[in-house]
């Protein structure tokens, strides 16, 4: 039996989320929910600045988005690690504004304040708010913490998020899948081996993942998914139909008007909720413009069918993820004893039902799909702090890893779903007599082609010692850590002349 630690740090974990955030602890090695300050058990993942310079967090900057759309920012984690050029396609579905920065990166802006912002930082105040409230919740300060990211984010997404925890002064001892994370607070005390399919369908992401769990290790078999895909979408093609529906009708163009599209985007999402019980909802938005002089209204009926019809072509998205994790997993539908639904979008019927026509199978109901990832999150640090001894973790990386090879191609080193920690290390050579040095381009991704996969940093050997083409080999070693971050060695073989980089 062992005796308490003194002063024992408490870690947490936490569920950033796109559209919600929550944050939980390990309560006598039960995992639990930590109240926000206002009550809720879910946080917002909204910041916005008010024209007084007020920061506001959460429940009371979501109350004040429609009065101040361009100073409030929400849906962040869909801009979070990504280049601009990525995310060029999400401009017009937010209400504020998105700026190119130097190096492609991204940057918002808040007019209020007259001040950019990157994602990471708008995600560290997101982080700190949690924070805060857990310190309130144990009377000491938080500073370590288990955060968890989509499965399918790759390297930089990863790294954004951790920054965004170092930002908000957290040490962030794991990056943590959140299908794993759900499969972790699913299974945590079961004492029966399951293959479980994790289906998370959140407000701006994708994932499934298989993982067979038994009573002390759970093994991720495989994962897949789609990082534009969630509930937003859902909101945007409600989005769509009201704004064209306007627009046949007064030939006005609401696109353009940012309080009236916040209004919108709003009355959508509320709709789409309002439909996973309902059969048929009202949209009615008041005064949404005037023009010459004359007030206009929205007074619009969606009824399920119709809602269904508008999304049908996302939902078949949600196909090819879960078809390729069970080929990569080597097994078939009917080998899943159990699906488990995570994120607030697997709520629509019209997902539950693709469900159950893909699998065959009722999904299991008995974990709240908001909750589950940050509890699953306290799990994760509950095994850190040494507080849960029994259990072993076995995550996969999401994406194949490699490097450009001539041609413009990719040499995939480490293969999708490969169980991490991993390192492998693959033998190349010089193309051209008497080359002095090589390029490493580290790509991420499953495109033959190396510009159609993610360019995750580049560096050159030099310095290499003077032979014929091909005579001079070069090592390269991949090796991914327990976050799912990438340590990439080159060295040529004789001379021993080595570089290695974290990809940042
Ligand atoms: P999450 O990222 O898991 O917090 O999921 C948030 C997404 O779930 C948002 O797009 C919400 O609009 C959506 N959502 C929450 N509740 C429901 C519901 N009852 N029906 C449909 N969508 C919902």
């Amino acid at each position: 039996m062992c005796l308490l630690e003194k002063n024992k740090k408490k870690i947490v974990g936490i569920d950033l989320g796109t559209t919600n955030s929550a944050i939980a602890t390990l309560e006598g090695g039960i995992p639990t929910i930590i109240s926000n300050h206002e009550g809720g058990r879910t946080t917002p993942s909204i910041v916005a600045f008010s024209a007084t310079g007020e920061t506001l967090i959460g429940q009371i900057a979501k109350r004040q988005s429609i009065i101040n759309p361009e100073n409030t920012f929400y849906s962040i984690k869909r801009l979070i690690g990504k280049k601009y050029e990525e995310i060029k396609f999400e401009l017009n579905r937010v209400a504020y504004k998105i700026k190119e920065d130097i190096n492609k990166t991204i940057k918002v802006y808040s007019p209020n304040l007259k001040k950019e912002f990157s994602p990471e930082e708008i995600s560290s105040l997101i982080l700190k708010k949690l924070i805060n409230d857990a310190n309130r919740y144990f009377n000491e300060t938080i500073t370590q913490a288990v955060i968890t990211v989509p499965a399918y984010f790759n390297e930089s997404e990863r790294l954004a998020t951790k920054d965004s925890g170092l930002i908000a002064g957290l040490d962030v001892l794991r990056i943590l899948n959140e299908p794993t994370a759900a499969a972790l607070a699913y299974g945590l005390g079961k004492k029966k081996n399951e293959i479980i399919l994790i289906f998370d369908l959140g407000g701006g992401t994708f994932d499934v993942s298989i993982l067979e769990i038994g009573e002390d290790i759970f093994e991720v078999l495989a994962t897949s998914g789609d990082t534009h895909l969630g509930g937003d979408n859902f909101d945007q093609a409600i989005v769509n139909y009201i704004i064209s529906n306007f627009n046949e009708k007064e030939n006005i163009d609401l696109r353009n008007d940012k309080q009236a599209l916040q209004r919108i985007i709003e009355a959508a999402e509320k709709a789409k909720i309002e439909l996973s019980t309902l059969e048929i909802t009202q949209i009615n938005l008041p005064f949404i413009c005037i023009n010459n002089n004359n007030p206009k209204h929205i007074n619009i009926d969606i009824s399920r069918a119709k809602f269904e019809s508008l999304i049908s072509n996302i939902i078949k998205k949600c196909t090819a993820p879960v078809n390729l994790a069970l080929e990569d997993a080597k097994l078939s539908f009917s080998s899943i004893d159990k699906v488990i639904l995570v994120g607030g979008s697997t709520r629509v019927p019209a997902v539950r039902n693709l469900l159950i026509e893909l699998l065959k199978k009722m999904p299991n109901e008995s974990i709240n799909p908001d909750e589950v990832v940050a509890l699953g999150a306290a799990v994760q640090a509950g095994i850190i702090a040494g507080e849960i001894t029994d259990l072993i973790l076995l995550d996969v990386t999401p994406l194949s890893l490699g490097v450009e090879i001539e041609g413009g191609l990719m040499s995939t080193i480490i293969k999708r779903n490969a169980s991490i920690p991993t390192k492998h290390t693959e033998i190349f050579s010089t193309s051209s007599d008497n080359q002095q040095n090589v390029e490493i381009h580290i790509l991420q991704g499953e495109n033959n082609l190396a510009k159609n996969n993610k360019s995750l940093g580049i560096f050159n050997l030099e310095k290499l010692p003077l032979g014929p083409k091909g005579t001079i080999k070069i090592n390269v070693s991949f090796e991914i850590n327990a976050d799912g971050l990438l340590l990439v060695t080159a060295s040529e073989v004789t001379s021993g002349i080595t570089k290695k980089i974290t990809i940042k």
